[in-house]
């Protein structure tokens, strides 16, 4: 299939200055999503670089990393583990409290949705403070599992998140970064 095009990408992630609050440009993937090829061609990226990884799981963060894990865990024939925010899962879960750019928020995960030794790949549409990554990836460990990689289409770097994680020893890959 064709070769990740970073311009490309680029041109289809809008840039919306001052939302949802004054002084945040926020990077808006609905537009990306609305071009089936650029969408293709993210989902490749990932799928190719995690294939053959004896990865177990990919973790897909609430809600626009339900977009992206969903193909992935599909492309590598892989159980999908949704991390979501408080609230929303039936069964038992464990939650873990965290802040983020704008405001403090809970993160939660079915109990029985990884098993010991556990090998996983996050994956969100972005990464800023990295509080939600590391949300999960304490999620993960408390059940005895390891998170091999955080993924995301966009790292805003001047936002702490990325540096944040290699400081806490979690690799992290982004196709993109501002
Ligand atoms: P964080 O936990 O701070 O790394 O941010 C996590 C989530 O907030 C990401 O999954 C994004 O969906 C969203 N987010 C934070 N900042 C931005 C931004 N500037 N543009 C778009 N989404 C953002």
């Amino acid at each position: 299939h064709s070769k990740f095009d970073e311009e490309r990408l680029r041109s289809l992630i809008r840039a919306v200055p001052d939302w949802p609050e004054a002084g945040v440009m926020f990077r808006d993937i609905t537009t990306l999503l609305q071009d089936p090829q650029g969408m293709r061609m993210v989902h490749n990226t990932f799928a190719d670089r995690y294939r053959d990884q004896n990865i177990t799981h990919i973790g897909a963060l609430d809600a626009r990393g339900f977009l992206l894990g969903a193909p992935l865990a599909d492309a590598l024939g892989l159980p999908l583990v949704i991390f979501r925010k408080p609230g929303k899962l039936p069964a038992e879960t464990i939650s873990v409290e965290y802040t983020l750019e704008y405001g403090k928020a809970a993160l939660e995960v079915h109990k029985d949705a990884l098993t010991e030794n556990s090998r996983v790949v996050l994956i969100d549409d972005l990464i800023a403070t990295g509080g939600t990554l590391l949300a999960a990836n304490t999620l993960i460990e408390r059940l005895g599992g390891k998170v091999i990689e955080a993924a995301a289409i966009i790292d805003l770097p001047a936002l702490g998140g990325s540096a944040k994680l290699e400081t806490a020893g979690i690799p992290y890959f982004a196709l993109t970064s501002y």
